[in-house]
């Protein structure tokens, strides 16, 4: 299974509610917008889905695949 993740930066309004969720996946860039892991752990994929559903901009991507990238 291959995870992406994207934040997408002209909806995030920097409240880092994604970060308190999944501190290891999300970052706080320097213009307050959050920064993703692009290809995130499964370890993690709850914590993500977690900050997925808390956004309140709907900011977040998170794709899962049964299938490797695209070639
Ligand atoms: S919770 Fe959403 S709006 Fe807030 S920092 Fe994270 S991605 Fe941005």
């Amino acid at each position: 299974m291959n995870a992406s993740l994207w934040v997408d930066p002209g909806l995030c309004e920097g409240h880092a509610l994604c970060i308190e969720l999944a501190p290891e996946i999300f970052d706080l860039g320097d213009d307050d917008v959050a920064r993703a892991l692009p290809q995130p752990p499964e370890r993690s994929w709850e914590h993500v889905k977690a900050a997925v559903d808390a956004c309140p901009r709907q900011a977040i991507t998170f794709q899962t695949s049964a299938k490797g990238p695209q070639q």
